[in-house]
């Protein structure tokens, strides 16, 4: 599974998630904390689902997880994405569920369940966050 072409979509940066994908440049993983209920969150968002507060910071999170989903893409093929290879939805050790490649699993080996451990790795020229089984 190789997908590390340099022509894969770029993320449409906004003023609401430029920050989180700078701190990946930075190969840090973070998510928000709210300022006024200390509700973690992701993907970004400007305000808080919970308090309404529109107040955040980001924090670091561990890289520790559990797999809640999974999905092996076979088709369409993407610019930049050479299938089959493997998406997950990590339930992060801090509360917060994340969208992530994951990576150093075949399909027959991947469970529900299973540890993961996230980094930070350069993917097609962007910094993303990718699991592999912990
Ligand atoms: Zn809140």
């Amino acid at each position: 599974m190789n997908n590390s072409s340099e022509n894969r979509p770029r993320p449409s940066l906004t003023v609401d998630t430029e920050w989180w994908w700078r701190a990946l440049e930075s190969g840090e993983l973070l998510v928000q904390r709210c300022a006024g209920c200390d509700l973690l969150r992701h993907p970004p968002e400007p305000t808080c689902g919970a308090c309404g507060s529109d107040e955040w910071s980001g924090v670091l999170v561990a890289g520790g997880a559990i797999l809640h989903s999974w999905v092996v893409v076979h088709e369409p093929a993407l610019p930049g994405f050479a299938p089959p290879y493997a998406v997950a939805l990590a339930d992060l050790d801090e509360g917060v569920r994340m969208v992530v490649a994951l990576e150093g699993a075949e399909p027959g080996t991947i469970e529900i369940g299973m540890r993961l451990a996230l980094a930070v790795h350069e993917r097609g020229g962007l910094a993303l966050p990718v699991a592999r089984p912990a």
